[in-house]
């Protein structure tokens, strides 16, 4: 061999190749951990967002690297064009969608699995069992039997798919997923509000199903699902030959936080042999409060639950999950074992059968589950019952501060911690006011004050404040009004 061959023979290591390099190395990952810590410290002296010049979006368009680079080079990038240019999710004033705040803790328990580099597909290791540890922690929590499955997914939107999926198995026979949907003779038909996330149309969408088999039902001023309405479309349907097979409640809707009936629901959906799965993406771990779990009555009733751990309970993205009752019809839906490459054994590493990959339609997989277990473990369920009352109780205080000032409209009623309002000085009209509250929440978001979002409610542009963060205080609040009247006060005269 060739001196060059016997070099590249013993040079593939990504690792620090001697003791020097180890120790520079580990120098330079404590400086790492030291500025991410520093920016969850001094989080508050940040902007929530800022736009983002074009000369930083220009810096990610240059040519693939070819050489090795310097790893503190790389860091200095790091905290020079990408740190100061997110979304500002884990910012006490942010305020927008529905997103998590993250945790210290959840970033160390994202290192330790990157480290580990577990792969949860399958096979016989302790990874899977801190999976299947939070798998038990759910049903406790939702009251689920212990014949129930569960499985980490990316998210809600996958974990609604899956839902779907299983109801599909339930009504068609697995048979559906070799024969196809196309060879049966029944037409399903699916319902949830029109309230719903629209990764619910999606999930029919992708199952084959349809979009346009989801009945989407009007909501009653709550904006819960409305139940006489849903009665009426299921006869109607039923008498034309559709088969209903899958009903969706949400537990927390995206725009409002409203929350079906879900004891309701359970009840319509026996009734006609529907399947009856909840989104419960944010509002589901409301049940770790026992002064809020009253309000999502019904929810142990359902046959499957799809929620997020990296919404209200902070676990860092992205950390998605599905319980599903029927933890066989789960497996029938999903489980294929003929791959030669994919046997099980009784003993050695390839055992410890049914393994995650036959749950869900991914065979790689990542330790979502160890960051979970450690904010869990480390928070416990009092401590993060404690985060999701605080958001209900920012959210009571923000709509009373609204409803006592003449300039602002509440524009939904306050189920857990979603506030809509706008700003609504006297004698400007419905249009004027949308176009008026459309600039406030540019403006407030520009500011780097506080990052609200918007939606539409009762057919009015709305200021959306979603309370997830677990930094967000009322000083956040008052933040949130003094802008948005200063703001609406400036732009109106403009
Ligand atoms: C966030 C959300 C979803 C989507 O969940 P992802 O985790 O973003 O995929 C679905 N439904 C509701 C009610 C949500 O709030």
């Amino acid at each position: 061999m060739s001196d060059k061959n016997t070099k590249e023979m013993s040079s593939s290591s990504l690792d620090p190749a001697n003791p020097e390099e180890w120790q520079a190395f580990r120098q330079q990952a404590h400086g790492m951990l030291d500025d991410m810590l520093g920016y969850l410290q001094d989080i508050r002296s940040r902007p929530v967002w800022q736009p983002i010049p074009d000369a930083i979006r220009a810096g990610f368009h240059e040519p693939l690297p070819r050489a090795p680079g310097d790893l503190a080079q790389a860091h200095r990038t790091f905290m020079d064009n990408i740190l100061p240019y997110a979304v500002g999710n884990a910012h006490p004033g942010f305020m927008g969608w529905v997103h998590g705040g993250g945790s210290p803790v959840g970033m160390l328990a994202e290192m330790l699995a990157a480290g580990l580099n577990a792969n949860l597909g399958g096979r016989d290791h302790i990874p899977i069992e801190v999976e299947r540890q939070i798998v038990r922690w759910v049903r406790e929590l939702f009251g689920f039997p212990e014949t129930a499955s569960g499985l980490f997914v990316t998210g809600s939107s996958m974990a609604n798919f899956i839902g779907t999926l299983v109801a599909r198995t339930r009504k068609l026979g697995a048979d559906v997923r070799t024969d196809g949907v196309a060879a049966s003779a029944q037409r399903l038909s699916a319902y949830t509000s029109a309230r719903a996330h629209g990764c619910i149309a999606q999930a029919m969408d992708l199952a084959g199903l349809g979009r346009d088999m989801l009945r989407l039902i009007p909501v009653n001023e709550y904006g819960q699902m409305d139940l006489s309405v849903l009665a009426a479309q299921l006869k109607v349907d039923s008498e034309r030959g559709f088969t209903p097979f899958l009903i969706v409640g949400t537990a927390g809707t995206v725009d409002a936080g409203a929350i079906d009936d879900l004891t309701a629901i359970a009840q319509i959906a026996r009734q006609h042999d529907a399947y009856f799965h909840v989104d419960g993406a944010f509002g589901a771990l409301a049940m770790l409060s026992p002064q809020l779990a009253p309000r999502l009555k019904g929810l142990e009733l359902a046959d499957s639950v799809a929620f997020d751990f990296h919404k209200w309970m902070q676990v860092p993205y992205d950390a998605g999950f599905i319980l599903v009752r029927d933890g066989e019809l789960h497996l029938e839906t999903f489980a294929s074992q003929e791959k030669t490459y994919l046997k099980r054994g009784e003993r050695g590493m390839a055992a410890g059968s049914p393994w995650p990959c036959d749950y869900g339609p991914d065979l790689s997989r990542g330790f979502r589950a160890l960051k979970t277990w450690f904010t869990l473990k480390v928070y416990g369920a009092d401590g993060l019952a404690r985060v999701i009352e605080h958001s209900c109780a920012l959210a009571q205080y923000l709509q009373q501060k609204i409803t006592a000032n003449p300039q602002l409209q509440l524009l939904a009623p306050v189920a857990l911690n979603i506030v809509c309002f706008r700003y609504l000085p006297e004698g400007i009209s419905d249009e004027q006011a949308d176009a008026l509250n459309q600039q406030i929440v540019i403006a407030l978001q520009e500011s780097g004050i506080v990052a609200p979002s918007s939606t539409t409610m009762g057919g009015h542009f709305a200021i959306r404040a979603a309370l997830f963060n677990h930094r967000t205080s009322t000083q956040d609040i008052d933040a949130l009004l003094d802008a948005t009247l200063t703001f609406g006060r400036r732009l109106a005269a403009a």
